[in-house]
């Protein structure tokens, strides 16, 4: 299956990407991992993505554009995979369009104040990539492999509000883009918890439990 999990900074994607990864042992395939990665091991990738990611602006399309194509071509991928985060503006969609056809585009809804609180309560661990809210943290290390968690710096305050301004004016425009297509499935995420919404992802998607 080749999936792309569109939605709201916050909305859960990663977590979804996650849990479908291991039930369906496809790859999520996280443009965001992959900047943020490059951005510690300062590569020239991460050099230039750096300040973009730190103000929640978007990197440049062939930027990303370039990462993605480069991670398709990896012998995971030959079974499908999730692109969590990647398309996110109109022309990447088109370029990916050139190069893959997708067979199904989840779109998971979040209404703003909750997408708020989600992201200014979101902790990730730094060493396995997962990400929890402080609500569900028992102190500040990670369940899964007990290293400190962390707050991404475009979680803090001053830096969501301009992500959700950049999601409506350049990502939710793919919302009618893949609607045309015939390809998109929402899944509402309000008030839901983990399970919840991953129940819903899979009944969008067929996939029986
Ligand atoms: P994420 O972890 O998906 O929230 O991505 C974190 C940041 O990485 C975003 O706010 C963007 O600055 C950058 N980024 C990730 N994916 C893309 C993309 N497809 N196009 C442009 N920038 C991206």
């Amino acid at each position: 299956m080749k999936l792309i999990f569109l939605g709201p900074p916050g909305a859960g994607k990663g977590t979804q990407a996650q849990l479908l990864m291991h039930d369906l042992n496809i790859p999520q395939i996280s443009t965001g991992d992959i900047l943020r990665k490059a951005i510690r091991e300062m590569t020239p990738t991460g050099v230039i993505a750096k300040g973009y990611i730190d103000r929640g602006e978007l990197v440049p399309d062939d930027v990303v554009i370039a990462i993605v194509r480069d991670r398709l071509q990896e012998k995971d991928c030959e079974n499908g995979y999730i692109l969590d985060g990647f398309p996110r503006t109109v022309p990447q969609a088109e370029v990916l369009d050139t190069i893959v056809e997708i067979d199904a585009v989840v779109d998971f809804e979040l209404p703003n104040e909750e997408i708020i609180n989600r992201l200014s309560g979101r902790r990730v661990c730094p060493k396995c990539n997962s990400t929890y809210h402080i609500s569900r943290l028992n102190g500040d290390t990670c369940p899964g492999c007990g290293e400190k968690v962390i707050q991404r710096k475009d979680d803090m305050p001053e830096t969501v509000l301009n992500r959700l301004e950049v999601y409506e004016k350049q990502t939710a425009p793919l919302i009618d883009y893949y609607k045309n297509k015939g390809s998109l499935r929402v899944v509402d995420c309000t008030g839901q918890q983990v399970e919840g919404v991953y129940a819903e992802v899979r009944k969008v998607l067929g996939i029986n439990a």
